[in-house]
């Protein structure tokens, strides 16, 4: 008799009306007190599990749920809270997990929906993204002094919980070498690695007490085994795990988001009960992985995309898993990842069009499609296949996925449409005697803030209780708005401010064709923050000019050059769920060809500066590093084709967000943007040194002021960045501007900063 069962690694915890996320700001604001946040909590948790076991899961997991951040809720269970913090004995651990995540003052801020590492917030821990994610984790600090004991309570509090619901129980728990790995060296110099002796007796006494207490198996997560690890992290791995096999827990290692590749003899080496592997990322290594997996040993496989949101082809997938279950009589059938980047149901999706509907599965979808899995592959009547089967055939021959026109200018693509006419150096030629800009030209990100004003018209806009006319009369006044206090402030190159905009790639994923949108499909980002990506399900065209009216308007309104504002393909791939029946690069590429129409159209209407924002350029990057190469060509290629229909005196810029951008300089400088902005002032222009080292040919403007904190930066302050920036690149290449994007901040102090900003502009002038 073959074994099947099904389990998860994680579930989404926010809720599907974003319960916990309306917990946790009233608990901010003060309007909740603990007892009441924790029956939020426990209420979601009940709910989720209640779904798992409904679907047949054997056991539910438990460990998942976190009031902010999983990797803070382990600094907590761990009793390595950085003793910078100096909390009393009188803080409650609740008040001081909050002000780990949000420091003692409270709140990370943001430009966008995706968070910038700040110091704005005091002792917040730094947040980063987790892998390959749009999740974001508060980076653990450690150092010499780091001691760890079994101080948290909560996750054995809420294997009693589960118990006491009637559920069996598999827990989960972060990996001790992956912890260690996801932190930071307080420190120059020291060696994380060197904690893991004293943080290994803690994960043995926490991994008896979990037997102790009834629990049949231990999740322990090691993602960093699909990373490129230095060989000290790889031979630390079999003593870890053979010390915590002296617990007697049952551990099912997990692995996912990246292929196993030299690691994949080692994984399957450990002393431990099972290895879960990631069969959607890496597939190609189920059938190694199964010989090398010695039995009685459990695989578990991950068949179903726990970060995407299409249906599994379950006959597909079945002729995957029948040879690997008939080898091994066992198998158990998983997500290939924490359901956490996955919105948690369909259910509510009322307006979404039905034949895309069809094709889309949710976390709690998904949990269906285990349970349909493990029927068939018991040989007993799944009616679910038939259904899946036909919307599968659906979707693959939908001619609203599959545009021939599309196809055929794809095909038709010239070889040099990614070049533009003239090398960087003539282009700087006519761009200046067009544009005639002083030296130091002084410019911003694109977005002015977003008042209340501006929402309130766009929710009415959107709600059917304004009428388009009344909102675009509202939205032009906006923007005359923004370019009359431009002008007053004294910049040189303006922009409309985008106060059409919801989202910058909402925006435009709702005016091209092949997108839809969800009402619920919300998916953590970090803390109680979240985002709702566009759902790309088919070929990209764009209808008719998106943003062409606005920037017309706003330059027939001034003298000085309005610049464009794009969000560039790259990032709008990177910020949406992406079709999975073609590769990324191609999907890319048909957005990069819509938007090179905008770029054509805006420069038609005699935009002469556009902007192509690709923050998200860096984040696409790969785990591994083999694979940079092939990422950074397509994504670069992207962006170049979409710049590729501006004329040589048509200047492009682009921005990028704060990010490590030492090692792929060379790429961006391929990019070829006339002008790249970025974020500097957080670094005090650190980062600006490798843009020096590596001679970048063309113009830069280094963020000068920090846009995250309402702090309003000094003159002095400012020029003396400028005087920096100016010893690493040629002055004549230099531009002023924030950081980043003003949105999110008020009128009174960005008016305040950009005016000291253009004083600083004209000292370094004279
Ligand atoms: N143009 C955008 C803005 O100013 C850029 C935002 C971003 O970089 N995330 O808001
Ligand atoms: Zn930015």
């Amino acid at each position: 008799m073959k074994t099947l069962h099904t389990h998860v690694l994680g579930f989404p915890r926010i809720g599907a009306r974003r319960e916990l996320k309306t917990a946790l700001e009233a608990f901010w604001r003060g309007e909740l007190d603990e007892a009441a946040l924790e029956a939020a909590g426990a209420a979601l948790r009940a709910r989720h599990w209640a779904l798992q076991a409904d679907a047949g899961l054997e056991l539910v997991t438990v460990g998942d749920f976190a009031f902010y951040d999983q990797v803070a809720s382990h600094i907590q269970l761990f009793g390595c809270e950085p003793a910078r913090f100096g909390f009393d004995e009188a803080a409650t651990p609740l008040t001081r997990y909050f002000a780990m995540a949000r420091g003692e003052r409270g709140g990370h801020t943001d430009c966008c929906a995706h968070p910038h590492a700040g110091q704005h917030s005091g002792h917040a821990l730094d947040m980063t993204k987790w892998f390959d994610t749009n999740y974001h984790y508060l980076v653990p600090e450690f150092g010499p002094e780091t001691a760890f004991t079994l101080a948290g309570e909560r996750l054995l509090a809420e294997v009693a919980e589960a118990q006491a619901l009637g559920h069996r129980v598999k827990a989960t728990l972060i990996g001790p070498l992956t912890f260690l790995w996801l932190g930071t060296a307080r420190e120059d110099g020291f060696d994380r690695l060197s904690l893991l002796e004293k943080l290994l007796p803690v994960y043995t006494t926490l991994l008896m007490r979990l037997k102790a207490q009834g629990v049949e198996w231990v999740q322990v997560d090691e993602p960093i085994l699909g990373l490129d690890l230095p060989q000290e992290w790889r031979n630390a791995f079999e003593i870890a795990y053979w010390l915590l096999a002296q617990s007697g827990a049952r551990i099912m290692l997990a692995t996912y988001f990246s292929p196993l590749e030299e690691n994949l003899g080692l994984a399957c080496r450990l002393p431990v009960a099972g290895l879960h592997v990631d069969g959607v990322r890496a597939a190609h290594e189920l059938t190694s992985v199964c010989d090398w997996l010695a039995l009685p040993k459990v695989l578990s496989v991950g068949i179903v995309d726990g970060r995407n949101i299409w249906r599994t082809d379950l006959d597909a997938a079945i002729a995957v898993l029948k040879p690997l279950l008939d080898k091994r009589g066992e198998l158990w059938l998983a997500p290939s990842c924490s359901l956490l980047h996955v919105p948690l149901s369909l259910a509510n999706e009322s307006a979404l069009d039905p034949e895309v509907r069809s094709w889309l599965a949710f976390a709690t979808e998904k949990l269906s499609e285990l349970a349909t899995l493990k029927a068939a592959l018991r040989g007993a009547a799944a009616p679910q296949l038939v259904e899946a089967r036909a919307a599968i055939a659906s979707r693959a021959r939908s001619t609203r996925v599959h545009s021939d026109a599309v196809a055929a200018r794809v095909q038709a693509l010239p070889g040099d449409a990614d070049r533009r006419g003239a090398p960087f150096a003539a282009r700087q030629v006519v761009q200046r005697a067009r544009l005639r800009l002083p030296a130091f030209p002084t410019t911003t990100i694109g977005s002015f803030p977003q008042t209340a004003a501006i929402r309130a018209a766009r929710a009415a806009f959107r709600r059917g209780a304004l009428p388009l006319a009344q909102y675009q009369n509202a939205m032009r006044a906006e923007i005359a708005h923004a370019v009359a206090r431009q002008e007053a402030i004294g910049l040189d190159v303006l922009v409309h401010g985008e106060a059409e905009r919801n989202d910058m790639v909402e925006y435009f994923g709702e005016q091209l064709d092949g997108f839809v949108f969800t009402q619920h499909g919300w998916v953590q980002s970090y803390g109680s923050r979240c985002v709702k990506p566009p759902v790309l399900y088919g070929d990209v065209a764009r209808p008719r000019a998106m943003t062409v009216d606005w920037a017309v308007h706003a330059q027939s309104l001034s003298a000085r050059p309005v610049k464009g504002m794009l969000t560039g393909p790259v990032t709008i791939l990177q910020w949406s769920f992406v079709r999975d029946d073609q590769p990324r690069a191609l999907t890319a590429l048909q957005i990069a060809l819509a938007m090179r129409d905008e770029v054509a159209d805006l420069q038609a209407g005699a935009i002469g500066i556009i902007q192509i924002d690709e923050p998200a350029l860096r984040e696409g990057l790969p785990l591994r590093r083999a694979r940079w190469d092939d990422y950074l060509a397509w994504a670069t290629r992207a962006f170049r084709i979409t710049a590729g229909a501006a004329r040589d005196d048509t200047q492009i810029h682009t921005h990028m967000c704060y990010a490590e951008f030492n090692d792929i300089l060379p790429q961006i400088a391929a990019l070829d943007a006339d002008v790249i902005t970025i974020e500097t002032s957080r670094s005090d222009m650190a980062l600006l040194d490798g843009f020096g080292k590596f001679r970048y040919p063309n113009e830069i403007g280094p963020g000068v002021y920090d846009i995250h904190s309402p702090a309003v930066p000094g003159t002095d302050a400012i020029e003396r960045l400028l005087r920096k920036a100016a010893q690493v690149i040629p002055a004549a290449n230099l531009w002023v501007n924030p950081d980043c994007g003003l949105k999110t901040r008020g009128w009174a102090e960005t008016e305040a900063a950009l005016v000291n900003m253009v004083a600083a502009a004209r000292r370094m002038r004279a």
